[in-house]
């Protein structure tokens, strides 16, 4: 064990605020000082056999146990993109970004994709710019949204750029219409396999807010297809009054379909949405109703996905766990930056919710209700 050398894919970063981290697939890991000092000897070329300090040793051993570092008796470099690299700008988890504004849809309550198409594109000379930039500022994670992000001309071509950069292809948002054996076959011939958000509104009803005959088949093959070639799938579905009927049995379908987990959220009353389906949106009390009425119906079909209500509760599969989202808390974790089809920068903090509702204590005492009743009567048999 005369050289350690940190293993291939794991890279020594620092940001502003986060300076000694250790970066592998895209995931970032907070190090101490001396972790850090420990990591910057692993550079394959300074021999490890002159230390003498105990506790660096066994830190090393520790990493190896881990699988971060290897031993060598041989010297050999590691990869320069491995090496130390500090970034002066805060940590970015992720980046969304809206490559384009054009989809191949015509959904009612969409606003960015309106009927004569007018949401356009930045040029590919633009998007390889943004990439760079995110590259710049040590964006280790992507997700891709539109429109649609496959009719983009150069999708493939920004792809690859950005793994070039070192930026992981986390999610795509899709409709799923063009999500085909064939793409598939390019994610894996590219050895990554990103998770697929794919648009989902109701069984029997998915057509009719997409406004293309077939959407809803289209979707739920794609989300087949995913699941049997070992891609991660999620679903969003807009709830409406024309769907909520259907929820039940949505939840049902998806679970088959090997969807890991669904968010829903309550249709805004945009301006498309009022030209076209006016009347179909639910007020926030209708909103919380559905809820409430579906919670029982979720533990007694066995749990069997991961299901999030926009800015009242999320579920857990399996496990009966729930958590009941309090629309004061401006939440933990990290700060997403979302990149609209412009170019425009938006700053998001993940856990902040959509909702324009601010639910009082006592309605979310009948959420809680709702799922701790719910979750004894469904769940003690098997305990
Ligand atoms: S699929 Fe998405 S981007 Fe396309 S029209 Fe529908 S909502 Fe808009």
């Amino acid at each position: 064990m005369k050289y350690s050398m940190l293993s291939s894919q794991y890279k020594l970063r620092g940001w502003a605020d986060d300076p000694y981290t250790l970066v592998h697939d895209g995931e970032m890991m907070k190090l101490s000082k001396d972790e850090f000092d420990t990591l910057l000897l692993c550079d394959g070329i300074t021999d490890i056999e002159k230390l003498q300090d105990q506790k660096t040793i066994d830190t090393l051993l520790l990493f190896r146990k881990k699988g971060i570092v290897c031993f060598s008796q041989i010297p050999e470099e590691i990869d320069r993109e491995q090496r130390y690299f500090l970034y002066d700008n805060p940590y970015i988890c992720d980046v969304s970004w809206t490559i384009t504004g054009r989809c191949n849809f015509r959904c009612r309550h969409c606003e960015l994709n309106t009927p004569d198409a007018a949401m356009n594109e930045m040029t590919h000379e633009e998007a390889v710019r943004v990439i760079d930039r995110m590259a710049e500022c040590g964006a280790q994670r992507l997700h891709l949204a539109g429109g649609e992000p496959f009719v983009r001309e150069d999708f493939w071509s920004l792809v690859d750029y950005a793994l070039e950069k070192g930026i992981k292809i986390e999610k795509i948002h899709t409709n799923g219409w063009m999500l085909t054996e064939s793409v598939l076959d390019k994610f894996e011939r590219r050895g990554i396999k990103p998770e697929f958000c794919v648009s989902f509104d109701g069984v029997d009803r998915h057509d009719w807010i997409r406004g293309i005959k077939g959407a809803e088949q289209a979707a739920l093959n794609a989300l087949k297809r995913c699941y049997i070639r070992g891609f991660r799938t999620s679903v969003e579905m807009n709830l409406h009054r024309g769907n909520v009927d259907v929820l039940r049995e949505t939840v049902d379908v998806l679970a088959d379909a090997g969807v890991g987990k669904i968010l829903c959220r309550e249709i805004k009353d945009n301006d498309m949405w009022k030209r076209y389906a006016a009347g179909n949106e639910m007020t926030a009390e209708e909103y919380l109703e559905a809820v409430l009425r579906y919670i029982p119906a979720y533990y007694a079909d066995g749990m069997r996905i991961d299901i999030r209500f926009d800015g009242i509760v999320e579920m857990y599969k399996g496990s009966g766990e729930y958590s009941v989202i309090d629309g004061n808390d401006e939440g933990g974790g990290c700060a997403e930056r979302h990149i609209g089809r412009d170019g425009e920068i938006v700053l998001q903090k993940r856990t902040v919710y959509n909702t324009e509702k601010m639910w009082n204590e006592k309605e979310l005492q009948k959420v809680r209700n709702a799922c701790a009743e719910a979750k004894k009567r469904f769940t003690t048999h098997s305990a």
